[in-house]
């Protein structure tokens, strides 16, 4: 098929080489366009715009930082909107807030254009197994044309029905669950460090009984080690995506009690300086809080 993919960081480099690899003809446009020399020296197109990247009733995938990112592309100067037209998708994988994803779907449903949303679950090693999980919402016509190219991207695909906001709305809900994850291992591993217990054993217990899924074992290992570098996933992007999930549980009247304590932890860890390591980073606070030495081998309490 011929295709637009937009934004190539960590993530989107990764998937869209495998559509690459898979014989698609790709057309790429990154804000920084070095990052495209390996899929270019390997048959996809480098364009000097976003609107470059699409045919008029093509498909176009996005997957840039944040909501200012996506905006800036599709209806930004040189944006996507400037090209597709009737029948083409704009297929939306970022993490970004629903309001947003509301609003293109409207802008491009006035233009007899579709917007497929298809936020993802995994980090950029997954991407690149063509491991991801992918949570699927938009117009059933468009889900289905655009299905076997996420089938390229991802393990598993989980339609879920026609408003791309649900799609929105179940990443940042899940992302919220990580969240969780990782303040509570942050938490355990601290108060047995300061019984003299190492981070290492106590991980290794838990992720070998009750709480052996991928999610604690990949997670658990940076946590337990104090390895933050190099960032799978930004802490500035969960920052980010703290405050979309505290805008949408706003706005919705629901309490999330436990959503306002962690984005003040990626607050702090933003305070720090710590935008740049990966998202698990946020368990240094917890150690730093608990009086802990980040390093230093644990001593009794
Ligand atoms: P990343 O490595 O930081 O890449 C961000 C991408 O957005 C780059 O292509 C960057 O271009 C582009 N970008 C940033 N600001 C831009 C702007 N103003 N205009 C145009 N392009 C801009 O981030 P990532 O980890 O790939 O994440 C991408 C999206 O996937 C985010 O929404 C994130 O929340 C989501 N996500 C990430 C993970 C993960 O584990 N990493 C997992 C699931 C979902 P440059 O190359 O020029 O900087």
């Amino acid at each position: 098929m011929d295709i637009g993919f937009i934004g190539l960081g960590g993530m989107g480099h990764a998937m869209a080489n495998n559509l690459v690899d898979k014989g698609h003809r790709v057309r790429v446009w990154n804000r920084s366009p070095d990052k495209a020399a390996d899929l270019v020296a390997r048959g996809a197109v480098l364009v000097d715009r976003p609107a470059d990247a699409v045919a008029a009733d093509g498909i176009v995938f996005t997957m840039v930082a944040d909501d200012a990112a996506l905006n800036g592309v599709v209806a930004g100067p040189d944006g996507i909107l400037e090209k597709l037209g009737p029948g083409g998708i704009h297929v939306s994988m970022s993490t970004v807030s629903q309001e947003t994803t509301r609003r293109l779907a409207d802008i491009h449903a006035a233009r007899g254009a579709a917007l497929v949303a298809a936020p993802v679950f995994g980090r950029p090693t997954a991407a690149a197994a063509a491991m991801l999980f992918i949570v699927c919402a938009g117009a059933d016509a468009a889900r289905e044309k655009v299905l076997p190219l996420l089938q390229t991207m991802g393990q598993r695909v989980f339609p879920i029905g026609a408003d791309p906001v649900a799609a929105s709305i179940v990443k940042l809900g899940g992302n919220f669950m990580i969240m969780a994850v990782i303040e509570a291992m942050a938490e355990a591993f601290a108060l047995c460090e300061k019984y003299g217990v190492e981070r290492q054993a106590m991980m290794d217990v838990m992720t070998g009984s009750i709480f052996n899924t991928p999610l604690y074992v990949n997670y658990g290992k940076l946590i337990a080690a104090h390895e933050y570098t190099p960032a799978g996933f930004k802490l500035a992007l969960g920052f980010k995506d703290a405050n979309l999930v505290l805008a949408a549980a706003d706005k919705a009247r629901v309490p999330m009690p436990l959503a306002s304590m962690m984005h003040d932890r990626f607050l702090s860890a933003m305070a720090r300086d710590r935008g740049e390591l990966d998202w698990t980073a946020a368990a240094l606070n917890v150690s730093e809080e608990a009086g802990l030495q980040i390093g230093s081998p644990p001593s009794r309490g």
